[in-house]
């Protein structure tokens, strides 16, 4: 049995969440679940032609890394922060995030994010439905 605490912060997109769940996670020294950036990784893996199940490996392969102004993405070594927070990206997540496929393959890589390590999770669904 996993005893780790979670903070889970919903709430409408643009209210803060993110900056919110960075600095409590520097605060804590928790880790950190972006989850808006779950769904982007899985457009920007889905426009490389990649399959759900590819997706879902490749997603389970990132790395997050809070700092005080954004919190950094790390596929295999290399930061793809600035290849998924664009509005290409923005969009193509927005639509993939409708997909009840796209959700389901993303609950347990969310629920099982760092399962080791205390957490902040950010999005929407966080409280009321993953966690
Ligand atoms: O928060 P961010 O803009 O990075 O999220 C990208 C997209 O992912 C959102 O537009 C939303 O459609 C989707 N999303 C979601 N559920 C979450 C987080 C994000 O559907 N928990």
């Amino acid at each position: 049995m996993n005893n780790r605490l979670v903070i889970t912060i919903d709430g409408p997109s643009a209210a803060g969440k993110g900056s919110l769940a960075r600095n409590l996670a520097l605060f804590l020294d928790f880790s950190i679940l972006d989850s808006g950036a779950l769904y982007r990784a899985f457009a920007y893996f889905h426009d490389q032609g990649l399959n759900n199940k590819e997706i879902e490996s490749s997603i389970e392969k990132l790395i997050f890394i809070p700092e005080k102004d954004d919190t950094k993405i790390f596929y295999e070594d290399t930061d793809i922060t600035s290849s998924i927070r664009n509005e290409e990206i923005a969009k193509a997540a927005s639509e993939l995030s409708a997909l009840s496929d796209t959700r389901k393959s993303l609950i347990d890589i969310q629920r099982n994010f760092m399962p080791s390590n205390n957490l902040v999770a950010d999005g929407r669904d966080m409280g009321t439905v993953v966690f």
